[in-house]
This record gives C-alpha cells, structure tokens and sequence, in this order.
C-alpha cells in the first residue's frame, strides 16, 4: 500500500465558517420564533422525543455538509464526532447571546442576573402549552432539566446527521475529489410481481423469498470476477445487465458505478428492491464494494512516472 503522494485536506476553515452561519442563522431564527410564542426547540413527538430541537439541529449542521461536499473536503470520523462537541457550544453560545439581550433591554446589571440564574430560570420556567387551550401549564421546576439534556442532546445529534450523510459518500482519496454516478446496471428476478400479488400470503411469502434467493445467488456470481477489475472491465460487465428498469419484476438488484471525475477511482454499490407479502415495497443494502483506494495509488504512481 502507497500512502497518496498529497497530504489530505482536513475539513478547512471554510467548511468550519459555513457551518457556524448555518448554525447561526437557525438558532437566530429559533429565537425569533421564541419571541414569538413558537418554542421550536420544545417540540416533542410522543411527550419525550425531542424533535423539534433535532431538527433544528439538522438544520444546523447543513452548512458542515454541504460545504464539504462543495469544496471536495472529506470530513474525518474526528470532525463528525466532534460536530456534538460543536453544536454543545453553539447552544450555549446561542442562549449567552439572548441573555445579554435580555439583561441589557431590562437594564439588568450582569452581577444580579447571571447567566447561570438565567439558564435555571428557563429550565425550572418551562411549561407545555396544553393541547386543547392553548394555555401554558405549570413550570416543570426540577423536570425542565431533564428536558434541557433531551433538547442538546436531539439538537446535537442533529447537527452531526448531514455531516455523517457526507461522511458515508465514496471518495478518492488520490484526487481529493467525491465520487460522482457513473453508471447503472439491473439484475431482475424472473418472477412477474403481478403473478405473485395473485397468491395467497403463505404462498406469495414462499415465492418471494425464493426469488430473492435465487436473485441474491446470481448477483453474487456476477459480481465475483468484477469485484477487484479495472474500471473498463466493469464499465463492461456493468453494460451487459439490464439498462432499464422492469417495475413488474418481484425483486431486482441495482448495481451504482461511481466514478472519480479526475482518475479511474471507483465504487459499486448493490442494492436490493423487491415487494414484500404484504404488497409493500422494501429496500436495502446488499454490498459496497469500494475500489478507490487501489486504483488510486496506482494512477498516483502512473502521473509520477
Ligand atoms: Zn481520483
């Protein structure tokens, strides 16, 4: 193994100060609303999931993603974890902000109002709106705290949630570029979904397993010898699947080539589409097979020669 011959790009200042914005303009937009009688970040689903701070997180952590994605920046396991450690501090930050609001439009002094005093306050001081009348309930004393660990905690894994989606998407390491769709190719199952429908349940499940077994076993034997080729020879192999999708087929593998935009960098991907017994669709993931790394130190090693 060569290590590439450029040191990788660490996610810049810049990719750093479009996240800040985002973060900033969301959390400017919360208090907005907050002045307005909207406590987005006190939307829970079911009294105790935190949505509404989670969303207000993947909002935030937008600007992380995207400006990596822009400006072909890998983010490193280190930047997305530490992306909880960065939105803690943008919450606080975010809520110091609207404290010093709050003291200097009172005329408070900050020696008889700190901002320890303020965040009890908030945290003691919440209350649920009741659902029919509208009114506020009684503060939740003790419990507000509890719900303030459950709003940073959906907040700030919120905020990781674009970065992480980056974080997934194949890249070489060589170029310093992401990989872009290339090339896509259809294995079906014989199987016509509108004769299966037609079976009973048990017998609709038997045929559907069947034929995902038999698709899984095939797409196994096709992709064997391609696994560790060139890019040309599974561009070529690729070219001899089905080109279009047949939406009647009880099952069907989708095989994704991406590609490099500089080098010959690539990955496949194998997903698996099919109809499930109760008439529903499902899909998942079968294998990732990553061939940037090889292909990329090769050419590296070519473009030095
Ligand atoms: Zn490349």
């Amino acid at each position: 193994m060569s290590t590439p011959s450029k040191p990788l790009r660490q996610p810049g200042l810049i990719v750093y100060l479009c996240g800040l914005a985002t973060s900033a303009l969301v959390l400017w937009g919360v208090q907005v609303a907050n002045e307005n009688g909207e406590n987005i970040m006190g939307w829970y689903a079911n009294g105790i999931i935190p949505a509404g701070a989670f969303l207000v997180g993947i909002a935030s952590g937008v600007g992380y993603a995207v400006g990596s994605r822009l400006l072909q920046v890998k983010l490193s396991k280190a930047f997305v974890f530490g992306m909880i450690t960065t939105a803690i501090v943008d919450y606080f930050a975010a809520h110091y902000l609207t404290y010093l609001n709050v003291i200097e439009l009172h005329h408070i002094p900050a020696e008889r109002y700190g901002f320890i005093d303020y965040f009890r306050e908030i945290s003691e001081g919440m209350a649920f709106k009741d659902k029919h009348s509208g009114e506020p309930g009684s503060p939740l004393g003790m419990w507000g705290y509890v719900y303030k660990v459950l709003e940073i905690g959906g907040y700030s894994v919120g905020a990781m949630f674009p970065s992480l989606m980056v974080f997934g998407m194949p890249y070489c390491k060589g170029c310093q570029q992401y990989l872009k769709k290339h090339r896509t190719g259809y294995l079906h199952a014989p199987e016509p979904w509108s004769v299966v429908k037609k079976l009973k349940k048990k017998e609709r499940l038997a045929a559907l397993q069947a034929s995902i077994k038999d698709l899984i076993g095939r797409a196994n034997e096709f992709t064997g010898p391609i696994a560790a080729a060139p890019l040309a020879e599974t561009e070529a192999a690729l070219a001899t699947l089905d080109q279009t999708i047949n939406k009647d087929a009880a099952a069907r593998i989708t095989y994704t080539l991406k590609k490099c935009p500089r080098c010959d960098a690539h990955h496949l991907e194998l997903s698996l589409f099919n109809y499930t017994e109760d008439k529903k669709v499902a899909n998942s993931n079968v294998a990732k097979i990553d061939k940037t790394k090889v292909v990329a130190a090769d050419s590296t090693e070519a473009a030095a020669a």
